[in-house]
């Protein structure tokens, strides 16, 4: 008999929750079966799983679905980016897109639906939490494009970000079991080197997420010069302060591969000064880091501007004397794809350029 879990579809399931699944009258390779078909092969449906047998396939069939979200809409930008709006199954409505480059796609991923952390310049901050996505809709939106584009999502040149919607290390547990179902070489197997978390600086969180054996990299949103500066511009400031995420940082367990990456959106005349970069170098010089620069991306209800080209690249010389600095490009910004615009856009193409 199988035993039904409340509420689980089967990607999100790591090898033991099948077994617990399937239970002790199934012979235990069913398991591994099952999840090589789901991760490895990345079937699409039950039904195209040719190592089950057709009766346990037919048991199967009658109480479970893969479970991966569908694709509602999909927005082609003329820069070859690729923003989707995914139903879930219970009918809320997450985004992830898809970024293509010679040799590299990144594909970014949603990890709660609406974020409650309130940043001043992002247009997911005006939704408000709606609720955390389980592991299964994490992993499910890298399935989903990966299929939907003809992509194995194990090659290795898939890169994972979760950098759309959500505060991902407010919801820390999902986050850590979709990257072991991410990263498992018996399974999609995509290289732990390739897949970044963004936090806005969730201070206890980074210390478990450095305690976990199997991790994302991290990536820390600074987006501010001082204590007072971060305070507007990202309320989280209040309870996690400025110097206490930078300690955290600096006890930021690395492996001898990894660096930390700090965000910074620049917001003309509010955080974009010489004096803001120097200020940035001070706090971040002593750690083996690398900062991106993103230019504001521009949204209706966002009050900022995006800085100048040139004084974009005067920030980037200042901090590149000291710390490597790059400045992010812009992504889709024509279909509302750019970072902090993931926000649902039910309707059709709006062209904000
Ligand atoms: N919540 C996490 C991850 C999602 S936001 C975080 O904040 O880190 C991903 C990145 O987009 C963050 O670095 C954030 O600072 C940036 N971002 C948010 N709104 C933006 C906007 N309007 N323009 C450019 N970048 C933005
Ligand atoms: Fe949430 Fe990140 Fe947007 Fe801040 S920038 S509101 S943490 S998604």
């Amino acid at each position: 008999m199988l035993q039904v879990l409340e509420g689980q579809t089967l990607v999100g399931m790591e090898l033991p929750d099948l077994q617990q699944l399937l239970g002790p009258e199934q012979p235990t390779y069913r398991a591994r079966q099952l999840y090589d078909a789901l991760y490895r092969k990345q079937v699409a449906n039950l039904s195209d799983i040719c190592t089950l047998s057709q009766g346990f396939k037919k048991q199967l069939l009658t109480k479970f679905a893969i479970g991966l979200p569908g694709v509602e809409k999909r927005f082609d930008s003329s820069d070859g980016t690729r923003r989707y709006l995914l139903r879930l199954e219970d009918n809320r409505t997450i985004e992830a897109v898809l970024m293509p480059e010679p040799g590299r796609d990144t594909i970014c991923i949603s990890s709660q639906v609406g974020c409650p952390v309130d940043c001043k310049f992002c247009l997911t901050a005006l939704m408000g939490l709606e609720r955390n996505l389980t592991a299964g809709e994490i992993v499910g939106q890298v399935l989903c494009i990966a299929h939907d584009n003809g992509l194995k999502a194990t090659a290795s040149q898939v890169n994972v970000v979760l950098m759309g919607m959500g505060e991902p290390l407010l919801n820390l547990e999902n986050v850590l079991k979709a990257n072991r179902l991410l990263t498992d070489p018996d399974g999609i197997g995509i290289s732990q080197k390739r897949i970044t978390v963004s936090t806005s600086g969730i201070v206890p969180k980074m210390e478990e997420l450095g305690r976990a054996a199997v991790r994302p990299k991290l990536a820390i949103s600074l987006n501010a010069s001082t204590e007072e500066q971060r305070r507007k511009l990202m309320p989280i400031t209040r309870k996690y302060h400025l110097a206490d995420l930078m300690a955290a940082c600096k006890a930021y367990p690395l492996r001898p591969w990894e660096k930390l990456t700090f965000e910074y959106v620049l917001l003309k005349g509010i955080n974009d000064s010489d004096h803001d970069a120097k200020r940035v170098v001070r706090l971040v010089a002593h750690l083996n880091c690398k900062v991106n620069l993103i230019g504001l991306n521009p949204g209706p209800g966002i009050p900022y501007e995006t800085p100048d080209p040139e004084r974009i690249a005067s920030f980037q010389g200042i901090i590149r004397r000291s710390v490597p600095c790059f400045i992010r490009k812009p992504r889709g910004r024509d279909i509302f794809a750019a970072c902090g615009q993931l926000k649902r856009v039910a309707s059709d193409i709006v062209r904000i350029t």
